[in-house]
């Protein structure tokens, strides 16, 4: 049975700022950024002995004492590297990892699970080091569609631009110092202004996660609503950055069709995408314990019931998503025939079934 979302669900969304305390983790943090962004944010700072475990707080406490905290700290790990998926679905991109985790508060964020033993969201702010390992990424010799840095694997990049400003820093970085390489930011935000008059050479992609109001409204707390995001997408279009769409995860409810048509229109309304990616609700089995804990009554229980297990993740049947994903196609088909459509995380049977050719590598992730 399809899910149908009930009227009274439709506005949650939690207000207030997103970052209302700053910790810096003591002895193992670039003073002078950590600095800077205290000051830019007016926030203190707390300093810390040690990174914070599960505190084994639940529901909108535990989000508050998660993602109402920014943790300031260098990264000893390196900051670029490449995805692997380990079914083999996803093209192995590589990612810059700048933040951990995310101060929004969506009901399906793979990142509970993924940051579960460190769930406080953490900004990394020895850029020196950053900086460096980007310009010797831009040295190495790899194929064209891979020299894109993916900002949004473990985080949304653009969601406490305010509170850092690190986006205005690495954005002329690489048009400056990087020009073989170029920055994807995934993002559900709509806090853009400070980027468009940067000097971005063309080198950073913005790529905007879009939902239905609906999904909105009973699943994506504290983000920008879907048409905020896209008059964010067109300053950022007038201003010469590259825009592309991500729709999802898609899920289906009582109505979803026409809701997620209504989207592909209002998409074009705003926008020129330069690709469209689509994919739908795939939960990690062991996801769902760590939506309970924070959202109890999360309706995503019950829609991960009427869903097929398919190794570690849940996901409808084929033929379902198929047509869902056809449907959106047909529509976005519609509104302009030449914009690239791609799948996200989909076998190659899938791509045929949705409609879509498989030659050439693209999907959001790749240049
Ligand atoms: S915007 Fe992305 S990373 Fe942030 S909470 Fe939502 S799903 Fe998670």
């Amino acid at each position: 049975m399809m899910y149908c979302f009930q009227p009274n669900l439709l506005d949650n969304n939690r207000t207030g700022p997103l970052v209302s305390e700053l910790w810096g983790l003591r002895g193992k943090c670039d003073m002078g950024i950590a600095g800077y962004i205290s000051d830019r944010s007016n926030i203190p700072i707390k300093w810390i002995e040690k990174s914070p475990k599960n505190n084994g707080a639940t529901g909108a406490e535990k989000l508050a004492s998660e993602r109402g905290v920014l943790l300031l700290r260098n990264r000893t790990s390196k900051f670029i590297d490449q995805f692997t998926h380990p079914l083999g679905r996803c093209a192995k991109f590589y990612k810059l990892t700048t933040y951990n985790n995310c101060n929004f508060w969506c009901e399906y964020c793979y990142l509970y699970l993924t940051f579960r033993t460190n769930p406080v969201s953490t900004h990394f702010v020895n850029y020196d080091k950053m900086f460096k390992e980007i310009i010797e990424f831009d040295r190495t010799n790899i194929p064209d569609a891979l020299r894109v840095l993916n900002l949004g694997e473990l985080c949304d990049p653009l969601a406490v631009e305010n509170v850092t400003g690190f986006a205005e820093r690495l954005i002329p970085f690489v048009a400056k110092h990087a020009r073989h390489t170029r920055l994807l930011f995934l993002t559900k935000s709509d806090d853009v202004d400070s980027l468009l008059d940067l000097p971005h050479g063309g080198r950073s992609i913005m790529s905007f996660s879009l939902n239905t109001d609906r999904i909105h409204r009973n699943l994506e707390h504290r983000t920008a609503s879907p048409e905020a995001r896209l008059v964010a997408a067109q300053k950022l279009q007038k201003a010469g950055y590259q825009v592309r769409f991500r729709i999802d995860p898609i899920i289906l409810y009582q109505g979803w069709e026409d809701d997620y048509i209504d989207l592909v229109r209002t998409i074009f309304k705003y926008a020129i995408p330069e690709r469209i990616t689509l994919g739908e609700y795939r939960p990690s089995t062991g996801l769902a314990n760590h939506i309970r804990q924070r959202f109890p009554d999360s309706v995503l229980l019950k829609i991960n019931e009427s869903l097929t297990s398919d190794g570690v993740k849940l996901r409808y049947p084929e033929r379902k998503r198929a047509h869902a994903f056809r449907t959106i196609i047909e529509e976005i088909r519609r509104q302009d025939p030449s914009v690239s459509v791609s799948l996200c995380k989909e076998d190659a049977a899938i791509w045929r079934e949705a409609g879509l050719d498989l030659t050439g590598l693209r999907c959001n992730c790749l240049g």
